[in-house]
């Protein structure tokens, strides 16, 4: 039987007891009164006690009651131990948690909203100096270096900060934001210090080679010229093998040009200017460029607007070049390639467009990458080096700027530069 149908039932039998008295002694509402007023201070006692045992927490186990006042106890008592069981199961979670975190050999920080420290762990005390006692503390009060208060104002946190570290500057740290709940944000400093020095030994590396292989070249190519010039043409192995030797020393040559260059743009710091962007398109594409004198006639340029870029001329000139020299590469001798100066809302762009062999989808990802060629089977023996759309990459990197690939196989292929309109000067 359920608890109420019991209540009722036994109101029913006292209403019946006091209706028979009633009847008997005549004094039937007399009595009816003090039923309820029994009834009232009955519940008036039991809401007292509940309310006094839920004050205490409601931990210890309920008063002994009868109906449905054990029924309440029961259910309260019952969602207060789940809670409890729940709690302890959390600030397991957490404490593992915690100790996991300790122990990582990253850097963690938890910021509040207002950059203030919430917690850290151990590394974060070793290598930012952080101490217990700068819990509450602002970390730009802490962590000073500019380039670390640009990143947490700025608020773009998909890339990370490289930054030495505030305790020893010879620990390289690449630190990181992850925003991970309203206000809240972890910070992670990673050691980067080995990486760092293995990138600066492969860069001194190339560039090292690359610098000396340049005197060995230009000796050969001046031998290789002089052998040429006096050839008389009595020998067509000799021709053959000179001009084979030659066309070897002139790739030689623009691989060593591409790397040294490359090695200029990761490593130099640039000198920016106001750029004549549409008057170094119009000298690439038609004042007797090296370009225009192989390609004569194939170039269309249109020059949009008249807006001019901060940067830098000569390492615009060399992406725009690389861009214009694919494109006219790897499309048929007699195609038209289109290159457009103009604006959109938010950027300024420059577009080479092609009708030529087009780039298949898996390649498209990787052409910027240092020594990737698309492997085509062409009619003609086209040259490179494949360091040409890595150094357009890092140029436009230098520049704020990004290149949109957008190409269709057998169709052609489409180059856009898009710089900020803040690059924007004249
Ligand atoms: P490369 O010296 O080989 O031209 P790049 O880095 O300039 O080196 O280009 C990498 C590869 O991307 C090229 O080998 C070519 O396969 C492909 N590619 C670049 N531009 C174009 C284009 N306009 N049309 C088709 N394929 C292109």
């Amino acid at each position: 039987m359920g608890v109420w149908q019991r209540e009722i039932k036994i109101l029913l039998l006292w209403l019946l007891v006091i209706s028979i008295l009633g009847v008997i002694t005549g004094l039937f509402l007399p009595l009816l009164f003090l039923l309820t007023l029994g009834l009232l201070i009955r519940q008036v006692i039991q809401v007292t006690r509940f309310e006094s045992w839920v004050s205490m927490g409601g931990k210890s186990r309920y008063p002994k009651t009868k109906g449905i006042w054990e029924e309440i106890y029961y259910h309260v008592y019952r969602i207060k131990k789940n809670e409890k069981r729940r709690k302890k199961k959390l600030s397991k979670i957490i404490d593992q948690f915690r100790q996991s975190t300790e122990a990582l050999p990253d850097a963690a920080v938890v910021l509040g909203a207002n950059d203030e420290i919430e917690w850290a762990n151990k590394a974060a005390r070793e290598v930012l100096g952080l101490q217990q006692s700068d819990k509450g503390q602002r970390i730009p009060n802490l962590i000073r270096f500019p380039e670390f208060i640009r990143y947490l104002r700025v608020g773009d946190y998909n890339e990370s900060v490289t930054l030495p570290s505030p305790v020893n500057n010879r620990i390289i740290l690449s630190v990181r934001i992850i925003a991970y709940g309203p206000g809240l944000r972890l910070l992670l400093a990673q050691d980067v210090t080995q990486l760092k020095k293995m990138e600066r030994m492969r860069k001194d590396f190339v560039a090292n080679v690359s610098h000396e292989l340049r005197t060995p070249l230009t000796v050969l190519k001046g031998y290789l010229e002089t052998l040429s010039d006096m050839d008389n043409g009595d020998s067509p192995l000799l021709t053959g093998s000179v001009q084979q030797m030659q066309g070897q020393t002139e790739r030689m040559q623009h691989l060593v040009d591409d790397l040294l260059l490359l090695t200029h743009l990761e490593t130099n710091q640039r000198k920016s200017e106001c750029v004549d962007v549409p008057a170094l398109l119009s000298q690439i594409c038609n004042e007797g460029d090296v370009l225009q004198h192989v390609y004569k006639g194939r170039i269309q340029l249109t020059l949009e607007i008249d807006s001019h870029i901060f940067g830098e001329a000569h390492e615009l000139r060399s992406a725009f070049t690389n861009l214009l020299g694919n494109a006219l590469k790897y499309s048929p001798d007699n195609s038209v390639v289109k290159v457009r100066w103009y604006r959109s809302e938010s950027s300024i762009l420059l577009e080479v467009e092609d009708q030529g062999e087009g780039i298949g989808p898996a390649d498209i990802p990787r052409v910027t990458e240092r020594f990737y060629r698309v492997e085509v089977k062409r009619s003609k023996k086209v040259m490179g080096t494949g360091l040409g759309l890595a150094i357009v990459k890092h140029v436009l990197m230098r520049h704020d700027a990004v290149l949109n690939i957008s190409s269709e196989l057998g169709k052609g292929s489409c180059f856009r530069c898009c710089f900020p309109l803040s690059r924007q000067c004249g």
